[in-house]
């Protein structure tokens, strides 16, 4: 992979169309916003301010590409595009890594391996694509076939959050296309640029016109996909806050909806653990794009008799992480998204404080000597109890709590204690430890001796408050499907229900 490091003198600032029925589009009313980079102050692109004018254009593009042929396209010309994307995908990956940098302050080389996952994403879905095979039942009685058939549900809205723009319309994306479905898009506004370019990318590899449109802007665009009658089905991934009100919107006309939200996921380490290992993913669980992940792990449940000795090695080794400059390739951890998380990741330092934990390290905003920029330094907290804000809320911020505990069932006992369902990690080399925690965590996810590692292939989501479906793996093929049954006469149909012609009809 590349290594390359870049200044501001690489940033040449663009505007980005929409793309509406295959076409470069700009908003009906003229208007546009503006993004600068948050860790370095600078403008870097521009986009048309979308209206719910522009999604009602958007939805009748999508609705005449489905209806025009996409819906019945073979699954072998679903993949071979898909396929494609993801060849585009490498072949541009420095160009999308640097524009994905520049919106959301995280280092060159995150953004990198994100281009990377997300090609995969794209390859994977496509060996889906030709697998849309349903079921059969032949054992039902002799004069009786039937089949089960999945067909694409219609048009599907799609609404993503700033944290991984590109990987997360990837997780969506490619499989409701494989399944023969087609999309309306709408990307954060402070992360859209990686997202107009796959358009771009899609509309490049031969995708028929309006099978996937981009609708760019705030929250007006997203409640208006919630809203809007054409659309068929709402997969959102984003705060829980906004989930729901999401949910409620689409539950007006009975849209399927897929939520993603938010979590507080928690990581186990017992006596028995690598402690090493622990200790790395703790770093990397909190402070990995600034902790604003939402499988950051940040819930550090220990045993009593190390919680002490396992918070400092986490400082000692946070210590050696570079925070700074997102373009130079050497950084580890760059600026927060914004002003409004920054000042969020405060205001819960303070309330940590207020609640009688003890700040071990951290707790401020970091000056990298660069002038501006969102940089908050690696944070530890200990002595935390499980009521505390800090352990019960999302941050989204590079905040790490340790919570003690004496038994296995009160450190299981406290990961299930949130609203959240997300993901969750034990340490243990003890493995009726460990595959006992495996099995009462409620999570989506639970990872035994490591952490957030992810594949395309296997189904990604919460419980509780973390969401509602499945993405990835081959159950995504299912969550973007109608299943419908189709039942065969076979022979001659007797007649049953009304025996005499003179019968009185019911
Ligand atoms: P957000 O909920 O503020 O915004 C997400 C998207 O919804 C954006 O495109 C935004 O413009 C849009 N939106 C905002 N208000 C809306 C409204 N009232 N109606 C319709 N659309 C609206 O989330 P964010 O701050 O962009 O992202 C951070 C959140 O995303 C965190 O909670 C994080 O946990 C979650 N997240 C979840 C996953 C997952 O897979 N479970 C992955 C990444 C991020």
């Amino acid at each position: 992979m590349e290594t390359k490091s870049y200044t501001l003198d690489d940033v040449r600032p663009s505007h980005r169309p929409m793309i509406i029925g295959g076409r470069d589009t700009e908003a009906l009313s003229g208007a546009t916003f503006t993004r600068f980079s948050p860790a370095h102050e600078v403008e870097v692109t521009s986009f048309p301010q979308g209206g719910v004018e522009d999604v009602d254009l958007a939805v009748r593009a999508a609705r005449k590409a489905l209806d025009g042929g996409w819906r019945h396209s073979s699954g072998s010309e679903r993949s071979k595009l898909l396929l494609k994307v993801s060849a585009l995908l490498r072949r541009d990956a420095e160009e999308l890594a640097l524009a994905e940098t520049l919106e959301s302050g995280k280092p060159i080389t995150q953004s990198r391996s994100e281009v990377a996952g997300t090609a995969e994403l794209w390859e994977y879905a496509a060996t889906l694509a030709r697998n849309t095979q349903g079921d059969s039942h032949n054992a039902l009685g002799p004069d009786t076939l039937a089949l089960v058939v999945h067909e694409p549900i219609g048009v599907i809205g799609m609404i993503t959050p700033w944290n991984f723009p590109l990987l997360i319309i990837s997780q969506k994306l490619p499989f409701a296309l494989a399944a023969g479905n087609t999309a309306v898009v709408k990307p954060s506004e402070s992360t859209s640029a990686t997202t107009v370019m796959l358009g771009r990318l899609i509309r490049e590899a031969g995708f028929p016109d309006g099978a996937v449109n981009i609708v760019t802007g705030d929250r007006v665009v997203g409640a208006a996909i919630a809203d809007h009658p054409g659309i068929d089905m709402v997969s959102f991934t984003g705060s829980t806050g906004v989930g729901r009100g999401i949910a409620a919107a689409a539950g007006r006309d009975l849209k399927k909806v897929e939520l993603e939200l938010g979590g507080k996921n928690p990581q186990i380490i017992t006596p028995n653990a690598d402690f090493a290992a622990a200790v790395d993913a703790g770093v990397f669980g909190g402070y990995f794009n600034v902790g604003q992940c939402c499988n950051s792990g940040s819930r550090l449940i220990v045993h009593r008799s190390m919680a002490e000795e396992f918070a400092a090695a986490v400082v000692e080794r946070a210590g050696h992480m570079k925070v700074g400059d997102p373009l130079q390739a050497d950084t580890l951890v760059g600026s927060l998204v914004n002003d409004t998380q920054l000042a969020v990741v405060e205001r819960y330092v303070a309330e940590g404080q207020a609640a009688g934990a003890r700040l071990l390290a951290g707790g401020a905003r970091l000056d990298i000597g660069q002038g501006g920029g969102r940089f908050f330094q690696p944070t530890v907290f200990t002595g935390v109890g499980a009521h505390m804000s800090i352990a019960t809320d999302e941050i989204f911020g590079p905040v790490l709590s340790v919570l003690p505990y004496d038994t296995l069932e009160e450190a299981i006992a406290i990961a299930n204690s949130t609203s959240y369902g997300l993901s969750a990690g034990i340490w243990s080399n003890d493995m009726n430890e460990a595959l006992t925690a495996a099995r009462e965590l409620r999570a989506g996810t639970v990872w035994v001796n490591r952490w957030m590692d992810g594949y395309p292939e296997v189904p990604f989501g919460g419980y509780g408050q973390s969401g509602i479906g499945r993405e990835l793996g081959r159950q995504a093929l299912a969550e973007f499907s109608e299943l419908k049954t189709i039942q065969l006469q076979v022979g001659k149909r007797e007649t049953r229900w009304v025996d005499a012609p003179d019968a009185p009809r019911a």
